[in-house]
Parts: structure tokens; C-alpha cells; sequence
């Protein structure tokens, strides 16, 4: 049965500062009541995590970041709401930053639980514009980095790839595996659009706004089964971002929802068609149907998935 990560915590309401960034805050709690109100899961059936500590973030994150993490204005760019900077330290922390180290600790619970059962979503995370002294685009902890290289250290795994199918390149999480040999990033992105400064990657798949459903799947299809063959991860960490989808505010790109759940639905089965343990984590999508994408690609994949 796939393994699905979830806490009420995820969710960012901080007294309005979520309707100034186009992020639907209340995402990860829809993706979650639907897929109980479908029928597929119940209330108990989802695991919880606990928020990553400072020791646990230390271990990819710099201390001047993680210190530069209690000024507000340096938070208020990482977030993109300039209101930030206004807010007293301890709001901020219990609203916006509680909830991010909440998903993180989501992210590692899911690995973990992909590398026990299989298969394994969290609800939430997908911070990959966050570096280990920098982030920017929303993102504040480097998920994927920290859970992965927690395995990594406890010697659970020894190659893990990321397949990164947000419309925005991972740069944070390529800066953090540039280091690593043992870890590598499989990234299609819009070429033009944010980070306007692209890291280098292990398979970058760089392409033009305007793709279609069709052009990007058929890139995917391409491409994707030569990378998991030549670099051969016993774990792959798949960043689901929404937002290559055709109605997107923040990207180019013209996939619908049925090829998203298609994409995502093709990426799981060609990872556990090789036995690789499997973990998935949202990241971007900025539309307002966004988490309705996300619970129809999730449905697909328990559908299939959970009888293996
Ligand atoms: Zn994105």
C-alpha cells in the first residue's frame, strides 16, 4: 500500500500574509480531504511527521544561513512578501516557518517509508530553490537534500536520484548534490523563467515556454528511463511541482491535468518497474485548481499502486 505523509501543520494562515504570494496555502489540507472524501484513505491512515530539528538542518544548511534565517528581511526575500519584514520574529516562525520544517520532516518521513513499503507521497515539501547557504522562490529548507543525505549517513542508501518536474529549474537542490557524487538531478524546466541563474545539473532538460502535453511527455518517455538505467539510484526522490500545468500564473508551460496525473502516473511506474523505491513530494503549482491535480495524479497512483 503506498504510504502517505501528511500533518494539519503544513498549512501556512498567517492572519492573511498567504493571499500576498500566489501559493494556495490551504493546498496540502484539499489534497488531503479529497482523498479522504474519495474514499481512498482515512484519517488515521496517513502518517505524521515531526518538524526537522536545528541539529538535522545543520547537516546540509550552513549556520550563517540558518542565522541569517531570524532576520526578516532576509525572510521576506526567500518568501517573495515584502510584509515579512514587518512582522514581529515569533509570528513568522510559528505561521510560516513551522510549517515549512513540519513538510521537511514530511520529506524524510517519506523516504523512509519508501525505502520500507515501496512507494510513499508526502503532502507538502518540494522546497527545491534552497540551497545550504541560500534559497530564494518560497523556499527556505532544502527538503530533498536533508532527508536524503540523512539515508545517506545512516548508510540506507548509496545513489539517489531526484526527478525534478517542477515548471522552475531545482537549483537549490543541484547546488547541494553538486557536492555529492552519489546524489544526481534529473531536472526538465523552463528555460526562461525563474531562477534567472541556472546551476549545473547531472540530466538538465532546459526547454521553451509554450510546450505542449504532448512534446513534454514524450521528452519524459525519452529520456527519463536512460537516466534511472545509466545512473542505477536505490532511491528516487520525484519533486511533482504542478505548475507546468496550462493555467499556471508562474510558468509556460501547456500540460492539462490529465497530463500531469499521466506524468506523474509514468514516472512512479518506471521507477518501481526497476524496484527502485519511490518518494514523492509536491513542490510548486500556483494555480487555484492546483491541489485538484495534485489529488486526481495521487488517486491514479494509489489506484495502481496500491495493491503492489
Ligand atoms: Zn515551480
Amino acid at each position: 500500500m503506498v504510504s502517505l505523509v501528511y500533518h494539519p501543520g503544513y498549512n501556512i494562515t498567517a492572519f492573511g500574509l498567504e493571499k500576498r504570494h500566489p501559493f494556495d496555502s490551504l493546498k496540502y489540507r484539499r489534497i488531503h480531504d479529497a482523498l479522504i472524501a474519495r474514499g481512498l484513505r482515512r484519517e488515521r491512515d496517513f502518517s505524521r511527521p515531526c518538524a526537522v530539528s536545528f541539529r538535522e538542518l545543520a547537516n546540509v544548511h550552513t549556520l550563517e544561513y540558518l542565522g541569517s534565517l531570524r532576520r526578516r528581511e532576509a525572510l521576506a526575500r526567500i518568501l517573495e512578501v515584502p510584509i515579512v519584514a514587518s512582522l514581529p520574529r515569533w509570528l513568522i516562525d510559528w505561521r510560516v516557518l513551522k510549517p515549512m520544517r513540519l513538510a521537511t520532516g514530511g520529506t524524510i518521513l517519506a523516504c523512509r517509508l519508501a525505502l520500507e513499503h515501496g512507494v510513499a507521497i508526502n503532502l507538502g515539501g518540494g522546497f527545491h530553490h534552497a540551497a545550504s547557504a541560500w534559497a530564494g522562490g518560497f523556499c527556505v529548507y532544502a527538503d530533498v537534500p536533508l532527508a536524503v543525505r540523512m539515508l545517506y549517513d545512516e548508510g540506507k542508501v548509496e545513489r539517489v536520484l531526484v526527478v525534478d518536474l517542477d515548471a522552475h529549474q531545482g537549483n537549490g537542490t543541484a547546488e547541494v548534490f553538486e557536492a555529492w557524487p552519489w546524489a544526481a538531478i534529473y531536472d526538465i524546466y523552463e528555460r526562461d523563467n525563474f531562477p534567472s541563474v541556472k546551476e549545473a545539473e547531472d540530466y538538465p532538460l532546459p526547454v521553451a515556454s509554450g510546450l505542449s502535453g504532448i512534446e513534454y511527455l514524450d521528452i519524459l518517455y525519452d529520456t527519463l528511463p536512460v537516466a534511472l538505467d545509466k545512473f542505477k539510484p536505490d532511491l528516487v526522490v520525484y519533486n511533482a511541482g504542478s505548475d507546468p500545468y496550462v493555467n499556471d500564473p508562474l510558468a509556460g508551460f501547456c500540460l492539462t491535468a490529465n497530463d500531469l496525473a499521466d506524468r506523474d502516473l509514468a514516472v512512479v511506474t518506471m521507477a518501481r518497474e526497476r524496484r527502485i523505491p519511490f518518494a514523492m513530494v509536491l513542490s510548486g503549482g500556483y494555480a487555484r485548481d492546483s491541489w485538484k491535480i495534485h489529488a486526481d495524479s495521487i488517486e491514479g497512483i494509489l489506484t495502481r499502486f496500491d495493491q503492489e
